[in-house]
């Protein structure tokens, strides 16, 4: 981890594994801000990990909003009559 830091600071810039590594905690606003302005930089130089952190942002906003996602009723209602029909 200190090596990690080291290299980014070092060079001002950090390359594409050290993006993608961190691009997780990046969208989860989980970062000191001088780490989210190193990647912010490199990914207005970078357009692969640009795509790669839009990818992964939309895949996390998928996810996150399943749960709050409830079944329509209708569709409940549905998947249950197939689960006690399956039981007889
Ligand atoms: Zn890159």
């Amino acid at each position: 981890m200190i090596g990690l830091l080291n290299k980014l600071f070092h060079r001002g810039d950090a390359d594409c594994n050290e993006v993608r590594k961190l691009s997780s905690d990046y969208l989860d606003e989980d970062l000191a801000p001088t780490k989210r302005s190193v990647i912010q930089a490199h990914l207005s130089n970078c357009g692969p990990c640009r795509a790669f952190v839009d990818t992964l942002a939309s895949t996390i906003g998928l996810l996150s909003r399943i749960p709050k996602v409830s079944a329509p009723s209708a569709f409940h209602d549905s998947v249950m009559d197939r689960i006690k029909q399956e039981k007889k």
